[in-house]
Order: C-alpha cells, then structure tokens, then sequence
C-alpha cells in the first residue's frame, strides 16, 4: 500500500479499473496490469473480488432499465473481478482511451489496439470496466475500498479491500 498522498491532484486523477470476469478466466490480469504501469498509471490499491448478484446489481444499479441488465449482473458475478485504483494525469480520460469502446466489435474496427478489442468478446463480456467521471470514481471506489468521502480518504485508506461476497 502506498503511503497516504494528500497531494490535490490525487484526488482528481483517480479512475477505477476493473478486468472482468471474462478477462480474468482468460488469465489477462498480469498483462492488463502490466499495460496500465507502461501507460505511466500508478496502482494505489488492488484485489480480487467476487461479486454476488445483488452487489452487481448494486454496482450497476444505473443501467437497472436496460434489457441486458439481468445479463450483465449474471455475468459479472460469474466469477472472480480485479479491481484497480489507478492514479494519473488524466486518469479517468486515459483508461477509457486505453480500453476502447464498450461493444469489442466496434473497438475492433475503431481502436484494433484497445484492450476490449483485443480481449473482448461481445457486448456483455468485453473484458474490463473503467469509471466515466470523477462522480463515478467516487462511488465506485467507495463500493470496493470503503466508504469514500473527500476529506476523509486517503488512498492508504484505500488499502483495505473489503471482500464483496
Ligand atoms: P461502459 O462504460 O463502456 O462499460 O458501458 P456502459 O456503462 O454503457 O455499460 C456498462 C456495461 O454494460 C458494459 O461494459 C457492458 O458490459 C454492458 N452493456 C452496455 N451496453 C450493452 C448492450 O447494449 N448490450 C449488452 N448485452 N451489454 C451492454
Ligand atoms: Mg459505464
């Protein structure tokens, strides 16, 4: 675990990743972990978790309208996730770019080096999750690290993953 950082820009430049079910049977962890250290993103904390039904419902609780909603929560409590805190310049911005669109289809024809494209298989199971804004961050991290608040974290606080059984 890092040591706590109460540099401002730590807090803006943080993004959630996440290598899915997918991706992890797949056995793509090591190589994802090792393409975000060459991106020039730190890693400030990091575990495996398994999610039941009702923390991916729970985590996705914003698409809970949409038709692929059941698929998508059987699918990410399939099996085990990796969840990554990445730190950066333009952390949010940069994981996104790095991983491509959602549908691996489209990133094949888009962005062929994208990590979707590459390790993706169809719009349900398109190997990683990254957070869309700061707001995202905040909660999203706050669900695998502890509850998060602006004055209160620190990413040692962010140290402790809590598994999400
Ligand atoms: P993301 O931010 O790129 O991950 O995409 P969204 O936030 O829109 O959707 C969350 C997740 O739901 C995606 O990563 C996919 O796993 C799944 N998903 C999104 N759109 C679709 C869709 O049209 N069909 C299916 N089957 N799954 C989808
Ligand atoms: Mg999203």
């Amino acid at each position: 675990c890092p040591e706590a950082d109460h540099d401002e820009s730590y807090q803006k430049d943080i993004t959630l990743a996440i290598v899915k079910p997918d991706a992890f049977l797949a056995a793509h962890v090591d190589d994802i972990r090792q393409e975000i250290l060459h991106a020039g993103l730190q890693i400030k904390a990091e575990g495996e978790f398994v999610l039941d039904k009702a923390s991916a419902e729970l985590f996705y609780r914003e698409h809970k309208n949409r038709n692929f909603f059941p698929h998508l929560v059987s699918f990410m409590s399939s099996g085990p996730v990796y969840v990554m805190l990445l730190s950066g310049r333009d952390a949010i911005k940069k994981w996104r770019l790095m991983i491509g669109p959602t549908d691996p289809e489209k990133a094949r024809k888009d962005s062929p080096l994208s990590i979707r494209a590459r390790f993706g298989t169809d719009n349900t199971r398109n190997a990683v999750h990254g957070s869309d804004s700061h707001e995202s961050v905040l909660r999203e991290m706050g669900f695998f690290f502890g509850n998060y608040t602006e004055e209160s974290r620190t990413p040692a606080d962010a140290c402790q993953p809590v598994t999400v059984q």
